[in-house]
């Protein structure tokens, strides 16, 4: 928790501290606090969405609860944010089958090399094996990224030196089932030359994946920047209309005072958040937990 804390320094001064200041200003329950609350709210990344919906929800527990100040106004808040969070927290469960195929999607830079590295460490230390897929085709420099990863970490990394996305994957699935792996972690493409189009790419990939294994994939991870604030939400509705995005890991919120942005998912497009990113080594790959998070971020 303390980690967590550490993590989320940025987000906790931004949203949090603004937040205390108001709660512990002892002034009556009124429009302009709320408004007041409005603001530092939305500039966190929260979002008009949940946002509004906060705020009405923190009327409600004012009422219900006969809240009169302001002092009293931090753990009914914080509750709303938590209520509004839970249904996100939803740890993922691959023991169902075997091998557990996971389809990672996000765009270049989101963090999706490194949490693919963190993801084959955290289900290696939970004693599975892992084998990497790198479908990232259109990059070289991430195929190599991953197969370096992957002899220094002991994980077998598939791959092809020349050859589509789809094709690299569905060996992949094949050498999984072959050597009794427990999971396989797919990468694939996060930008396309111009002409061709991502969305269309990741939907055949996908069907690939069910030619490999009718059940599969098991899960499709979209990986998000949390510095990109609104512009994840967007990413969330384009990725999720075209494939059906069944978790998302939300990385680099330690670097980002708009780690708001989860309650906006929460509000826009509530898919579980399977772990959040709160720095680069293993460590800092945590299962999302609600109560945790919005407890740091009041501390
Ligand atoms: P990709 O293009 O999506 O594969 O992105 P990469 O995995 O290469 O990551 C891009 C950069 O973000 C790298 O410098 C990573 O070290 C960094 N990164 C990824 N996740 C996190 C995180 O949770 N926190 C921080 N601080 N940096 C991260």
């Amino acid at each position: 928790a303390a980690r967590l804390k550490q993590g989320l320094t940025r987000t906790r001064e931004h949203l949090g501290k603004q937040l205390t200041s108001v709660f512990t200003r002892n002034v009556k329950i009124d429009e302009e606090l709320y408004e007041e609350l409005e603001t530092i709210l939305l500039s966190a990344d929260v979002g008009i969405d949940a946002t509004t919906f906060l705020l009405d929800d923190l009327r409600k527990r004012v009422k219900r609860e006969k809240l009169t100040d302001s002092q009293q106004l931090q753990g009914a808040l914080q509750q709303a944010m938590h209520d509004l969070l839970l249904p996100l927290e939803q740890p993922l469960h691959t023991e169902q089958n075997k091998p557990f195929i996971i389809m990672m999607v996000g765009v270049n830079g989101a963090g999706k090399t490194t949490t693919i590295g963190k993801l084959a460490k955290y289900f290696q230390s939970q004693g599975k094996s892992v084998l990497l897929a790198a479908g990232d085709t259109f990059r070289a420099a991430a195929r190599e990224q991953l197969v370096v990863w992957g002899e220094r970490n002991n994980v077998t990394v598939i791959t092809q030196e020349s050859g589509d996305s789809a094709a690299v994957i569905f060996d992949a699935i094949n050498a999984a089932k072959a050597r009794g792996i427990d999971i396989v972690l797919a990468d694939t493409a996060g930008r396309l030359p111009t002409q061709l189009h991502l969305m269309e790419e990741l939907k055949k990939v996908k069907r690939v994946i069910a030619k490999a294994d009718p059940t599969a994939p098991h899960e499709i991870i979209l990986v998000l920047d949390a510095n990109t604030g609104q512009n994840a939400i967007a990413q969330v509705k384009s990725f999720d209309d075209a494939i059906g995005v069944t978790g998302l890991v939300l990385t680099k919120l330690d670097g980002t005072a708009k780690g708001g942005v989860i309650s906006a998912i929460a509000k826009v497009r509530p898919i579980p958040i399977r772990f959040i990113g709160v720095g680069e080594t293993m460590d800092d790959l945590r299962p999302f937990v609600a109560r945790e998070f919005v407890e740091a971020l009041f501390e």
